[in-house]
C-alpha cells in the first residue's frame, strides 16, 4: 500500500487521546512486517523492534497515535452532549462542526451547537463562544433516548473529515497531527533493510494531554539516542511573519533546533544534518518554537538521552483539518532510514 492510501486509513480513523485503539490496530498491521517483535506496553504504546547487532545503539523512534479532539462530560435531560477538550484546541473553531461520537453501539454523528447568532445580544456576538458554552447535538429527544443510542459519559469525539487529495502531493483530512508522523515511522522501518542498529519504533499514546506514553515508553526501552517523527507548523500561509517560522510545506522535513520543550542534542543535529547533506535530501532547520515534542519527555528520561524531532511541515495543525505534502513524508522517511544507517559513526 502507498503512503497515500496508508496516511488515508489513519487519517480517517479515531485516536483521541486515552482512545487511541482505532490507530494502534492499524499501527500494529502496518508494522508487522517490518519488525522481529511487537509489544504493547501496560499504557498501550506500540512498541515494535526490529533487532540489530549486540553492542550496537538503540534508536527509539517515537510517533504518537493521539489526536486533539472531545470527550462526553454530560449528556442534559434534553438529550444534548456537553463535552470536555483533549488537547488543545481553540474555541473558536468549534461551533458549527460535524463530528463523530465513538459509542459503545459504533459511531453517531452530530454537530456543535450554540445560541443562534440571531438571537444573542450585541455584546455577545462579540465575544468568543467558549466550548462550556457549546454543546452537540445528535437530535436525540432526552437524555433516556441519547442513552438509548449508545452514548455514554467518556465517548471520544472525533471531527468528522474524511481525507481528500489535492492535485499531485497535496492531501488534506484530520488528524494529520500526528498520523502523519506514524506513517513516517512506518516508512522508515519499509527503507531501513538491515542495520547494525535496533530500533524500537513506538506508537505513543497521550502526547497531546502531555507526552505521557513518551515517558513510561522510553524508561521501558531505554534507548540510547531517540527520534520523534511529528509534524510542525507550516508558515507559509498569509500573516505568518518569517519571524515566527519559516518552515514551508513541500520544502522537505523540518529539523528542530529549540522549542520550548526540548534543545535537540548537538550530535544528534550534527548526524541529521549531515545525513541530508550527504543522501542530497532537502531539510528546514526551525528554532525557538513554542510547543514540543515527545522528544522533550523522551531526553529527560534515565539519565537523559540524546533526542531530536524530524517534523513534517503542516498547515492548519489542531483544527479539524490539515494540509501537507506526500513529498515531505517521503523525505522525512529517507531521511531517518539514511541517518539511522550512519548511526555507528555518530553514537
Ligand atoms: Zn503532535
Amino acid at each position: 500500500m502507498s503512503i497515500n492510501e496508508n496516511l488515508e486509513k489513519l487519517s480517517n480513523a479515531c485516536g483521541v487521546a486515552g482512545r487511541e485503539n482505532q490507530v494502534r490496530d492499524i499501527m500494529i498491521q502496518l508494522l508487522r512486517s517490518y519488525a522481529d517483535e511487537i509489544q504493547v506496553d501496560k499504557l498501550e504504546n506500540v512498541i515494535a523492534i526490529k533487532k540489530g547487532k549486540a553492542n550496537s545503539p538503540k534508536i527509539m523512534l517515537a510517533a504518537h497515535m493521539d489526536e486533539v479532539g472531545l470527550m462526553v462530560k454530560t449528556i442534559t435531560k434534553d438529550g444534548f452532549l456537553q463535552f470536555t477538550k483533549m488537547g488543545g484546541i481553540d474555541d473558536r473553531i468549534l461551533p458549527a462542526q460535524k463530528v463523530i461520537i465513538y459509542t459503545k453501539k459504533g459511531q453517531y454523528p452530530g454537530i456543535v451547537g450554540s445560541k443562534p447568532p440571531h438571537i444573542q445580544k450585541e455584546e455577545e456576538r462579540k465575544k468568543i463562544i467558549t466550548y462550556d458554552d457549546l454543546f452537540i447535538d445528535i437530535g436525540a429527544e432526552s437524555k433516556e433516548d441519547a442513552a438509548n443510542l449508545g452514548v455514554s459519559i467518556g465517548d471520544a469525539i472525533a471531527f468528522d473529515v474524511k481525507y481528500t487529495n489535492l492535485g499531485k502531493d497535496v492531501v488534506i483530512g484530520k488528524a494529520f497531527d500526528n498520523r502523519a508522523g506514524c506513517i513516517t515511522m512506518v516508512e522508515t522501518l519499509k527503507l531501513l533493510g538491515q542495520t547494525d542498529c535496533t530500533v524500537c519504533a513506538v506508537g505513543t499514546v497521550q502526547e497531546e494531554v502531555g507526552l505521557r506514553g513518551a515517558a513510561t515508553a522510553a524508561f521501558g526501552v531505554d534507548p540510547d539516542l531517540a527520534l520523534a517523527l511529528d509534524v510542525t507548523i507550516a508558515g507559509d500561509v498569509p500573516g505568518v511573519r518569517e519571524f515566527d517560522t519559516t518552515v514551508k510545506m513541500g520544502k522537505g522535513p523540518a529539523l528542530t533546533i529549540s522549542d520550548s520543550g526540548l534543545i535537540t542534542h548537538p550530535k544528534v543535529l550534527r548526524w541529521l544534518i549531515d545525513t541530508a547533506e550527504e543522501e542530497k535530501i532537502p531539510f528546514q532547520l526551525e528554532s525557538g518554537l513554542l510547543g514540543s515534542t515527545d522528544a522533550a519527555r523522551i531526553s529527560i528520561t534515565r539519565q537523559g538521552i540524546p533526542c531530536g524531532t524530524v517534523s513534517i511541515p503542516t498547515r492548519y495543525i489542531h483544527s479539524p483539518v490539515g494540509m501537507l505534502s506526500l513529498k515531505d513524508i517521503e523525505n522525512s522517511a529517507k531521511l531517518t532510514a539514511a541517518a539511522i544507517q550512519k548511526t555507528t559513526k555518530y553514537f
